[in-house]
């Protein structure tokens, strides 16, 4: 579903991604963690062209969203097909991102009506079908402001899941939740994977990567130190860098 090949990226002098390589088949739930500032997000970002990288290589789904000549030099699909690519990728961040002039209702069918040319009538209901699969359908006329924080991130869900994307990308996706309201958003990423939905999940819930992600990648520096099946990536962490992040996370 992806391959991502020796992706490079700097923000100025900082090389930030140092040649990270990445494979995600179908139905693969892969928890990324790592201490702050060692690119998870960056690399997320890439994936979806947020942020374009100086070299390496992407392949969606068999499409490639940007190569690297053998002259170093990186070239994206036309902007046309990069969005396409991309559209198969639904994104949720830390911060939830919601329309607040919109409605719950409206914040999920505004991508379905103004990208994908829906009609407000034939949006509405798989919208309403998701609110109910996130527990929201009582919600659906609120403005976001009136949400809490897991509600919100609820919405957000619903609304990346409106663009039946065939990949979703998680950021820290309860970083910015109290702790208490942590569990309702990640019974509901869990649910996902039951359904065999394929998720890059960036986390630092260790019990959620453990119980919930087929494979779990530490990243440190802009490199991915150690990638495992999730039960042996806590059990006996192979790396001394992997080891000194989850004892000091202990
Ligand atoms: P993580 O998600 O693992 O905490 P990030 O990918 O957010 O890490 O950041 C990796 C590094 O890149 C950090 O040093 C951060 O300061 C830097 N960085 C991220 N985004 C930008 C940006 N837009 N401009 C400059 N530096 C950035
Ligand atoms: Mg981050």
């Amino acid at each position: 579903m992806i391959s991502a090949q020796g992706i490079h990226k700097r923000f100025g002098s900082t090389e930030v991604l140092r040649g990270v390589s990445l494979h995600i088949d179908k139905g693969d739930v892969v928890a990324v963690i790592g201490p702050s500032g060692s690119g998870k997000s960056t690399f997320l970002r890439c994936l979806n062209r947020l942020e374009t990288i100086d070299r390496g290589r992407i392949d969606i789904e068999g499409e490639t969203l940007v190569d690297t000549d053998a002259g170093g030099v990186c070239r994206y699909a036309a902007d046309a097909d990069a969005r396409r690519i991309c559209r198969k990728m639904g994104m949720v961040f830390q911060q939830f991102n919601l329309f607040p002039h919109f409605t719950v209702l409206q914040n999920i069918i505004e991508a379905p009506v103004t990208v994908k040319g829906l009609t407000r009538e034939a949006a509405i209901p798989p919208a309403e079908e998701l609110l109910r699969k996130v527990g929201l359908l009582h919600k659906r006329d609120a403005y976001p402001s009136h949400l809490s924080g897991g509600q919100k991130q609820r919405v957000a869900i619903a609304r990346a899941l409106a663009m039946e994307p065939d990949i979703m990308l998680f950021d820290e996706p309860t970083s910015a939740l109290d702790p208490e309201l942590t569990g309702e958003v990640l019974r509901t990423i869990r649910q996902l994977a039951e359904e065999h939905m394929t998720m890059i999940v960036v986390t630092h819930e260790m019990a959620f990567a453990r119980d919930v992600s087929t494979r779990v990648i530490f990243m440190d520096g802009g490199e991915i130190v150690e990638e495992r099946p999730a039960a042996e990536m806590f059990a006996s962490p192979a790396h001394p860098r992997t080891r000194a992040f989850l004892n000091h996370l202990a």
